[in-house]
């Protein structure tokens, strides 16, 4: 094909943030695609995604993902379709998901990226429930809140992407299900579309851990955590003999300049013969098969049920990205690129 005519808006990571990250820490740079080699595909980025943990990748502190380097592409997770193929294994007109820089087009040899079977569901479904977050959540309370019949399962940051796979997931095991969520909004949609047994919006209770003995007469069983911080203070304050406690996330500490001190719990996790465990959704690969039949199954049945808050345009990513830690999505944040 040449050189392409294309040009390609690509967006750099500029500066590491410290505290809130903003527009500047981005650039958006105009570029030419570069020519493909033999083995290369050339994939066009219908839909990409905005997750919290992009923000520990933003700081060079030691995690278990790599930190983005200054000067580079911004990487996340994209849903794509091949427009031209140089690799045996991807054919043109596919789709495919990976972890692709944040542009209109990636030239790549296809290393990591995976196709997509559109009959699963719609395409973009592989960011969320049928992909990276729905993996989370399945891998989370199932593999470490085992929950069982007629427990209560608490879920933090309940309304997005991961925190809607868990409730629901929860109730078909026959739990009582408690959403916590920043938004009256976000709680009638757990409870009225979701199933939720009950809802709380943290940020107008004036007592949570009231609110919380009122919702789960019987105790805490399962607390999942996507939030940490002064609300998980107030769950563990409820917490059973012999509960789970899964650390998914911690995204209210994401953005501060200083870790926060909270209650020392391992006394109430001694006295209560309780299990904490942290976890990262790589942990469980080997079981990602599994684990997307049975939630494409579910999605399928109309079993588990799903919302995207699409931020339409490539120029509005950095947007939709900051929106997740002013609560702006109901369900998983997306940005529309192109049309499928
Ligand atoms: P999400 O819940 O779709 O979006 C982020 C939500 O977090 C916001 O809508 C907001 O909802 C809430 N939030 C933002 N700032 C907050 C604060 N200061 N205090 C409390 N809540 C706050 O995101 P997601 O993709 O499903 O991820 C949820 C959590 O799981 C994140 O912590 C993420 O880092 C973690 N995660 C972990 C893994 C893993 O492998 N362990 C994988 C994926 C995600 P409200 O309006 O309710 O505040």
């Amino acid at each position: 094909m040449g050189v392409f005519e294309l040009t390609n808006r690509v967006i750099y990571f500029k500066a590491r943030p410290k505290g809130m990250p903003d527009e500047s820490n981005f650039e958006i740079r105009e570029e030419n695609l570069p020519v493909l080699n033999e083995g290369d595909v050339l994939i066009r980025s219908l839909y990409l995604s905005v997750d919290p943990y992009m923000r520990g990748r933003m700081s060079d502190a030691k995690s278990y993902a790599e930190p983005y380097k200054v000067g580079e592409p911004f990487k996340g997770g994209i849903v794509g379709k091949i427009i031209e193929s140089k690799n045996d294994r991807f054919q043109e007109g596919q789709y495919v998901e990976g972890i692709l820089n944040w542009a209109e087009y990636n030239v790549t040899d296809g290393k990591g990226v995976r196709k997509i079977n559109p009959e699963w569901g719609p395409v973009a479904t592989a960011l969320h429930v049928l992909g990276m977050p729905g993996l989370t959540g399945y891998f989370g309370l199932m593999y470490i809140g085992q929950p069982k019949e007629g427990e209560t399962v608490v879920v933090s940051g309940a309304s997005g992407a991961v925190g809607t796979v868990v409730g629901q997931i929860a109730k078909l095991k026959g739990c009582r299900v408690v959403g916590i969520a920043g938004g009256d909004d976000k709680c009638a949609f757990l409870t009225d579309e979701l199933g939720f047994d009950a809802a709380i919006n943290y940020k107008t209770t004036e007592n949570l851990r009231q609110a919380l003995k009122e919702v789960c007469p019987n105790g805490v069983d399962v607390y999942f955590d996507n939030v940490g911080g002064a609300v998980s203070d107030a769950v563990m304050s409820r917490i059973n003999f012999q509960s789970r406690t899964i650390i998914c996330g911690q995204i209210s500490q994401y953005n501060l300049e200083k870790p926060e001190l909270g209650p020392r719990v391992a006394g109430q996790l001694l006295t209560t013969s309780s299990l904490m465990k942290g976890f990262i959704v790589s942990d469980y690969a080997e079981h990602n098969k599994e684990a997307i039949i049975q939630l494409s199954q579910w999605v399928r049945e109309g079993k588990i049920q799903y919302r995207e808050n699409v931020v339409e345009g490539f120029e509005n990513t950095v947007e939709a990205f900051l929106g997740l830690f002013r609560g702006d999505n109901i369900g998983k944040q997306l940005v529309k690129v192109a049309e499928e």
